[in-house]
């Protein structure tokens, strides 16, 4: 077997396990090595416009090797083993890597199989999802050419990434039946395993506006359990209905957001999280990102099992805690910087119209955005979503600066200064 040592390997170069590197090299680490098979990068939170026709899927990707930092080793392969008690993981094509630390950031796998009928729906003409790179334009293809009748949105009630995803693209569905004359002969239905429309009650009282302004039929508390693509009908189990009560919703279109658990070979390994098997993310401290059990493995990103959304924003957020806290253990120190549970979500309501939900771990809003109210819908946070965001993480967050904004609680300056800092550093 062929073997190979780093003193740093990161596994994933997603956002995550990218802006990771990118700190680690721009802090002086060398001898950083990035496992990832993919030669595409994505930028996943763009999805939600392609399947609304305002961007390309194109827009949303470029190659990886133009982001894996100068002076960080490619092995260009993905993993399919762990083996946390002797340092090393095992690569597909039968490489040992052998690590002093490791960071993992190999973010979700879609669990298709979890809902009878998922898969073969997506590939009926009435079904899509924005959570797959080749589907998202079949979402606007959807939307486009729907003449009335039924168009169902489902969200899931296990832990997925965007957990806001699904019902954006409600609201841009809606929005766009409403312009174009088409959603008075249409009956919009969310149907959500959650217990409301949104975890954070600031938000959720502009949310509850949105679907009211929209005429959204909104199903709480309803377990999507099987669609059956041939009758073009979804079955949810009413979850808090004591006798198992199930619906049948029927669908013109349909949007599904898949379950999804950890990659198999973090499921099988032990630093998954043994209390919750079926999902099988790492266990880490939510403040330090690391793994109570292996001190030289931390985790960040969809895959690390904080109690709180998965987003790129959290991600970016804890790649600065994973990189010092990793240098802190190199030199034998404990870790000190923390996470503080930082979610961004940016809710499009509609074309033109966004609302920036921001919080902690305490569920409180924590607006990052200076002088504008971030509490209510917006034209220029939707500009920030199409245009801002974007630029902001292939040109900075990727290149390890620090993004002005998301990273001014911590550093106590204002997002002028990071800016300024960022570009001459
Ligand atoms: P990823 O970025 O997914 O990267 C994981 C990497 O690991 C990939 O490159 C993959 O190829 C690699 N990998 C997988 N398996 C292996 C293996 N076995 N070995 C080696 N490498 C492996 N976030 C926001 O902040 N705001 C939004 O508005 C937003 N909207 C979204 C809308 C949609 C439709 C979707 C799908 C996502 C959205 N997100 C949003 C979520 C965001 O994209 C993710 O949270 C983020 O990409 C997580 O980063 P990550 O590094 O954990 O995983």
């Amino acid at each position: 077997m062929q073997t190979e040592h780093h003193k740093i390997v990161i596994v994933g170069g997603g956002t995550g396990g990218i802006v990771t590197a990118a700190i680690l090299r721009r802090a002086g680490e060398g001898d950083i090595a990035i496992v990832e098979p993919s030669d595409k990068h994505y930028y996943q939170p763009i999805w939600t416009l392609v399947g609304a026709g305002e961007v390309r899927k194109e827009q949303s990707v470029r190659d990886e090797a133009r982001y894996i930092p100068s002076g960080v080793t490619w092995i260009k392969d993905s993993v399919c083993e762990l083996a946390p008690d002797r340092n090393y993981l095992v690569t597909r094509s039968g490489i040992q890597v052998r690590y002093d630390f490791l960071i993992l950031a190999p973010g979700v796998q879609m669990d298709w199989d979890a809902i009878p009928g998922l898969k073969e729906a997506v590939a009926t003409p009435y079904v899509s999802t924005n959570y797959d790179f080749n589907l998202a334009p079949k979402t606007w293809e959807l939307i486009k050419n729907f003449k009335g009748g039924n168009a169902v949105f489902h969200m899931p009630g296990t832990p997925i990434k965007c957990p806001g995803a699904p019902q954006k693209i409600m609201y841009l569905a809606a929005d766009y039946f409403r312009k174009n004359g088409i959603l008075g002969r249409t009956k919009v239905t969310y149907g959500s395993a959650l217990g409301g429309i949104y975890g954070i009650k600031e938000y959720a009282a502009v949310l509850n506006g949105v679907v009211e302004r929209y005429g959204i039929d909104a199903r709480y508390n309803h377990e999507l359990v099987e669609i059956r693509p041939e009758k073009k009908e979804a079955i949810f189990r009413l979850k808090n209905d004591p006798e198992n009560k199930q619906v049948t919703i029927p669908y013109d279109l349909l949007h599904v957001a898949p379950p999804q658990v950890a990659p198999d070979f973090i499921r099988q390994s032990p630093l998954a999280d043994q209390q919750n098997p079926r999902m099988g993310w790492v266990k880490v401290d939510q403040h330090t990102m690391r793994h109570p059990n292996y001190q030289n493995v931390f985790a960040l990103g969809d895959v690390a099992g904080t109690p709180n959304a998965k987003t790129g924003a959290s991600a970016c957020k804890q790649a600065p805690v994973v990189a010092s806290n990793l240098m802190s253990a190199m030199r034998g120190k404990e870790p000190a910087a923390r996470y503080n549970g930082y979610v961004a979500c940016p809710i499009i309501t509609g074309y033109g119209r966004m609302l920036l939900c921001e919080f902690d771990y305490a569920g409180k809003p924590s607006p990052t955005v200076p002088l504008v109210d971030t509490l209510k819908e917006r034209y220029d946070m939707w500009l920030l979503k199409k245009y801002g965001l974007p630029w902001l993480y292939w040109n900075m967050a990727l290149r390890g600066r620090q993004v002005p904004f998301l990273h001014a609680q911590e550093t106590g300056l204002s997002p002028g200064r990071i800016w300024a800092k960022s570009w001459v550093s």
